[in-house]
């Protein structure tokens, strides 16, 4: 005899702004929609100190407090929220099939994908005990309380470069770590680097430490060709070495790009199977903002409503 399983209407994997804001929307269409919240409550969030730029907080958020409200609101609206992570999935047939912690299978209407993405970090000791008291790995979110002040950013690629250029805007001055001879970034961003005049960039330089009791005070770097040495005042430190996308359980399943992002049609949540959308970071690696992602999960959310009406 075949087991009966749970059937939800709409499921969402993940618990960050765009889980959640789908999660509101969906809701609140009466799509009794289930968010599993993952391995981080509250996603990338959650890892941040305050949170300046999301728009309605004029003074400012704990990122945690932020994703705490977010839940609240979406609980609000009778969103069950499950405690557990998603590992496994079948697209092949609708309903979809999905393990959740490896044991317990439900059926789904529609699941909407906002598993987010995972800061790369380097691995030493210090960035771990200092994150959030100077480290950081989003520019964009924490450059602001470095203004006026320098710092170091770790990474080559387009996003250290970019990062870096928007960190010049507010800092006196920025150490770019490069571990090789050159670059990843394209030469448009590099360009935008080199003309920058408070940038300086040390080629074949990686850290060595983190410096700072209860914040950076300095960061030493050395020199990967000569083993030399050097200290940088530096009250913040930026790693930025690329992103993964938390895609693994869709591989192939999914279309993704060649860094793992998910595929959606643009102007839309949609994947190339109908019933499956994505929404937030997991799609998005230009932007990566909590207010895109919600924006986004606001948009699968519609997405799915839409897509379940049209099947009645
Ligand atoms: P990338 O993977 O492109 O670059 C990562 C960089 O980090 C590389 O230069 C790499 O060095 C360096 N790195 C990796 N590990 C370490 C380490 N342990 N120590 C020191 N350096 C390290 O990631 P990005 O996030 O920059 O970009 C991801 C994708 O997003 C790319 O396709 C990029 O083009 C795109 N993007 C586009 C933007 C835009 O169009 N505006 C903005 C931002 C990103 P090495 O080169 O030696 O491997």
């Amino acid at each position: 005899m075949s087991e009966e399983l749970e059937n939800i209407e709409v499921l969402i994997i993940g618990s960050g702004p765009a889980g959640y804001t789908a999660a509101i929307y969906a809701a609140r269409a009466d799509l009794n929609p289930v968010v599993i919240q993952g391995l981080q409550p509250g996603g990338q969030l959650t890892t941040t100190t305050e949170v300046d730029n999301y728009p309605g907080y004029p003074n400012g958020v704990d990122g945690t407090k932020m994703m705490e409200d977010f839940k609240a609101q979406a609980e609000r609206f009778d969103t069950d929220t499950r405690w557990g992570m998603v590992t496994k999935v079948d697209f092949s047939e609708r309903p979809f099939k999905v393990e959740i912690d490896g044991t317990k299978n439900v059926m789904a209407e529609t699941v909407i994908i906002s598993t987010g993405a995972t800061a790369k970090w380097l691995g030493i000791p210090d960035e771990e005990r200092l994150n959030g008291f100077g480290v950081s790995a989003c520019a964009v979110c924490d450059g602001f309380f470095y203004k006026g002040q320098e710092v170091v950013v770790v990474g080559a690629g387009d996003t250290a470069a970019e990062e870096a250029t928007y960190l010049a805007k507010l800092c006196t001055k920025v150490t770019m770590l490069v571990r090789r001879d050159e670059m990843r970034a394209s030469k448009a961003m590099q360009k935008r680097v080199f003309n920058t005049d408070n940038i300086t960039v040390l080629f074949n330089h990686e850290t060595k430490s983190i410096n700072g009791e209860k914040g950076v005070e300095s960061v030493t770097a050395f020199n990967n060709q000569t083993q030399e040495e050097t200290v940088i005042p530096a009250t913040g430190f930026f790693v930025a070495i690329g992103h993964k996308p938390n895609t693994d359980i869709f591989k192939g399943q999914l279309e993704m790009d060649d860094n793992g992002y998910l595929i959606v049609e643009p102007g839309t949540s949609k994947t190339q199977i109908p019933g499956v959308f994505a929404a937030g970071d997991v799609a998005d690696h230009v932007y990566r903002q909590a207010v895109t992602s919600a924006g986004t999960g606001c948009m699968a959310a519609l997405d799915a409503e839409r897509f379940l009406a049209a099947q009645e």
